[in-house]
């Protein structure tokens, strides 16, 4: 299995210039934190494993709006830390060699707020009634001292000790919480490797239940008000993960966890191994399934296979709406081919001067990059046939697991599938171009007569309405 990660230091990212740090990456985070949510007050003790990848003398950390108390670094105090410029910078005591491990504590507080940039405000957030954390694709340092680089995967264990009143949803595996003196002490364990970005608190007044039936366990946390509506609208997850999975390999994580917020939210967003969602994503009829279906698939392509740097961002945003157009296929509600004349039709209209293997960070959430991402796999998936087309995908989350990638890895793994090139030809042009080729189309049975049986069946169980 390849590995992106021993390649040697990568660049920081173009995208996010300002965070992140090449000279060492972290292997393991061990948060502990306690929050109080009528004061909006953080207190953490971070303990960081990192490994120097050059010769460092200093270890530079992302940390926005909150202050730190104490520092130690093996065990000693460091030469001197100071919290500027949006980090928390450690002057070793000696220069560390690359490859030297070291483990860095720190204490640290202060009232959590979004981080203000060029996408709005991303990271810790108060809810009317709790704690949103969305940290694509530069808040995490709005609560964690992190190489906020999202091709820095680390594990975590993230312990929340917080008002008796709330739920705590970090993803991963939970323990059981824990009743402490005016506190309930909730953990998770992530043992995948993750990008800080994708690591999340959720806090609000959530009772748990689990969607029923068999495989991967599923659950919900939702406001009481929304259960009745959030069963119905995720009635059909299981449905969907049966699908997914059989299309692109198993779930790559232990649970998944969805949460449902009291607030309305303007998109829901995925973090590892869970998905949130805004109270208005659950309507009681199901308006919203398409983007039960985007978030479930950014499990794959997003969070298992990981961008390097966000440049590659259609790599995550092409393959999820991909899959909505695929679960709508099964349905039998919309063919995928309608669904891609739809997409197509909307990009004919728009301006033609994106290139979406590198959309700039201005545009890396334009719905072009994840229209015309999809639309770029259709045409993949047109000239290589159904059958190599998903043994291609699944390939490419095995191979990639828990790593990261970039579109040259991807071109890389299209032409071993595709020895006459063509689809490497007809890929290049969608994603390194900024004109719109031909609508691919796959057309009549023959190559495309549809999925493997298993997957009929998956389709057949599902009842459309
Ligand atoms: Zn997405």
């Amino acid at each position: 299995m390849p590995d992106r990660r021993r390649r040697g230091p990568e660049p920081t990212d173009p995208y996010i210039p300002h965070h992140g740090s090449t000279g060492y990456s972290v292997a393991h985070y061990d948060l502990d934190l306690s929050y109080a949510v009528q004061t909006n007050r953080l207190d953490g003790r971070a303990v960081i494993d990192v490994v120097a990848r050059e010769t460092v003398d200093a270890l530079r950390f992302d940390l926005i709006g909150l202050d730190v108390k104490k520092v130690s670094v093996g065990g000693r105090k460091p030469k001197r830390f100071a919290v500027r410029d949006g980090a928390l910078e450690v002057r070793l005591a000696a220069p560390a060699p690359s490859g030297t491990r070291l483990r860095v504590d720190i204490r640290y507080s202060g009232s959590p707020s979004p981080v203000v940039g060029r996408w709005g405000e991303v990271g810790w957030e108060e809810l009317t009634d709790g704690v949103i954390v969305a940290g694509q694709p530069e808040g995490a340092p709005s609560w964690f001292p992190c190489n906020d680089r999202p091709g820095d995967k680390a594990t975590y264990r993230i312990a929340v000790a917080t008002d008796p009143d709330y739920a705590v949803v970090v993803g991963g595996r939970p323990s059981v919480p824990r009743r402490g003196a005016g506190h309930v002490r909730w953990e998770y364990t992530q043992d995948r490797p993750t990008s800080p970005y994708l690591m999340t608190v959720q806090i609000g007044r959530y009772e748990r239940f689990d969607l029923p039936g068999a495989g991967v366990v599923q659950a919900a946390y939702v406001p009481p008000r929304l259960r009745a509506r959030a069963a119905h609208d995720l009635g059909r997850q299981r449905q969907m993960m049966d699908l997914f999975e059989h299309l692109f390999g198993p779930y790559p994580f232990g649970e998944y966890a969805v949460v449902v917020t009291d607030d309305d939210l303007e998109i829901p967003l995925e973090a590892q191994a869970l998905s949130i969602f805004g109270a208005n994503h659950v309507d009681g009829g199901r308006r919203s399934e398409r983007l039960v279906a985007h978030e479930l698939a950014h499990q794959w392509f997003g969070n298992s296979v990981g961008v390097a740097t966000w440049q590659h961002i259609w790599l995550n945003e092409g393959f999820a709406c991909y899959s909505e157009w695929l679960w709508w296929d099964h349905l039998r509600t919309r063919s995928v081919d309608t669904a891609a004349r739809n997409a197509y039709l909307g990009l004919a209209a728009s301006r033609q001067d994106l290139v979406i293997a590198d959309p700039g960070p201005e545009l890396m959430f334009d719905d072009r990059v994840y229209k015309r991402g999809a639309l770029t796999l259709h045409a993949i998936r047109a000239a290589l046939g159904d059958v190599a087309f998903f043994a291609m995908v699944r390939e490419w989350v095995s191979d990639h697991a828990d790593g990261t990638v970039t579109t040259d890895d991807f071109l890389d793994h299209l032409r071993r599938h595709d020895p006459d090139g063509e689809s490497v030809v007809l890929a290049r042009r969608w994603l390194l171009h900024a004109d719109l080729p031909d609508l691919p189309r796959l057309g009549a049975p023959g190559r495309h007569s549809g999925l493997p049986e298993r997957v009929a069946r998956v389709a057949r169980r599902v009842t459309p309405g």
